[in-house]
């Protein structure tokens, strides 16, 4: 620690990324990428971009991209915000409305950026506990509050809530903003999206890291009503006006337009989870039900920090989170069939031994 350090980059507790280890070639089920390359056209989009045209300033607008997705997501390019990575999003959005007199709420499982936020920005919040199944039970979100924000479906449990209950939520709660956060939306589950055409508190946050492959170009976009998007434009350009570069416009842009490689690697992660789930709970598991592209796992009779070292050791990285709730389980983020194949065999004689 150093004395020239502020009073509160002292106090930080800055999330921990899964690793990316580098000493050997791991099947890497850790930190929910996407197995699949980005669509080949988005990669030609990319090299025909870096051109003489990058010692310009990139659109601080994106407008194209802005264009392009309120028009995919059927509403007006004012009501798209877009940033590098979700996780920017969902810091300005911290900023932007969550500093209020009342403290704002979110699951006491789900993703720890969240924590790490209120940290940085010295917001409180009251953490809800999910359900002893996982399940997130936002009739419990009632109490004043200066706003709420969940994933969904969840990070770290996969559970997916159903819109219905996030319409409740939102005809309850109209006093301060509701952020979905819909990192792993394509993957099962229904899109808030349509929902804030009616609700102008709420912010749907997605991004390009997970479904479209393109975790490494940093592309994330919010959608909500013209005063919440203002709102974060207002907080980008009081801290960082080029947030996208130019490289990265032209990817996005193109991931969003090639519709049918985005549903085909969707439908692939989707039908090997599902097979992941079944062969797992052949060899002893129980898994948690997932929308999203990883799954919650342990094993009935060997504990799962355990499992995670051994399995390490075999030239697989999981997920194990060393918190309240999750400790039992192992975070598996779903590859490509082969990889899982790999994974099940090994973890199969492991759990044998
Ligand atoms: C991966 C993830 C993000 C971050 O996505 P980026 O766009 O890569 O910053 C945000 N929220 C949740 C719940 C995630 O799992």
């Amino acid at each position: 620690m150093s004395r020239y350090w502020s009073k509160i980059v002292k106090e930080l507790d800055p999330y921990v990324p899964g690793e990316q280890p580098r000493d050997r070639r791991y099947i890497k089920l850790n930190t929910n990428e996407n197995p699949y390359p980005p669509s080949p056209s988005v990669i030609a989009a990319i090299r025909h971009a870096a051109n003489d045209l990058l010692k310009l300033y990139p659109d601080p607008n994106c407008q194209e991209l802005r264009d392009t997705l309120a028009q995919y997501h059927g509403v007006e390019p004012g009501n798209v915000f877009v940033g590098n990575g979700s996780d920017e999003i969902l810091a300005l959005a911290f900023f932007t409305f969550f500093k209020q007199d009342e403290p704002i709420l979110f699951p006491d499982v789900t993703y720890s950026f969240y924590d790490a936020y209120c940290n940085l920005f010295s917001i409180q919040a009251r953490r809800i506990p999910v359900r002893e199944d996982f399940r997130i039970d936002l009739s419990e979100y009632v109490e004043p509050n200066g706003g709420i924000i969940f994933a969904n479906p969840n990070a770290l449990t996969a559970h997916c809530l159903p819109l219905s209950e996030i319409v409740g939520l939102l005809e309850r709660n109209t006093g301060s903003a509701v952020v979905v956060d819909e990192a792993y939306i394509d993957f099962g589950g229904d899109t808030a999206i349509p929902l804030t055409r009616i609700h102008p508190n709420l912010l749907v946050i997605q991004t390009l890291s997970k479904s479209r492959s393109l975790a490494g170009l940093r592309v994330g976009f919010a959608v909500g009503n013209e005063d919440l998007i203002e709102g974060l434009e207002r907080t980008k350009n009081s801290f960082n006006s080029y947030t996208l570069d130019r490289l990265a416009l032209a990817g996005a842009l193109e991931a969003i337009k090639d519709e049918e490689y985005f549903q085909m690697t969707c439908r692939k992660v989707i039908a090997t989870r599902e097979w992941t789930a079944k062969e797992l709970s052949k060899i002893g598991f129980s898994v948690v039900p997932s929308q999203a592209n990883f799954i919650l796992v342990r094993h009935a009779s060997h504990p799962s920090r355990e499992l995670f070292q051994k399995i390490r050791n075999e030239g697989i990285l999981v997920r194990y989170f060393d918190k309240p709730r999750v400790r039992d389980y192992l975070r598996v983020t779903i590859g490509t069939e082969e990889e899982m194949r790999t994974f099940v065999e090994k973890l199969g004689v492991l759990v044998q031994s």
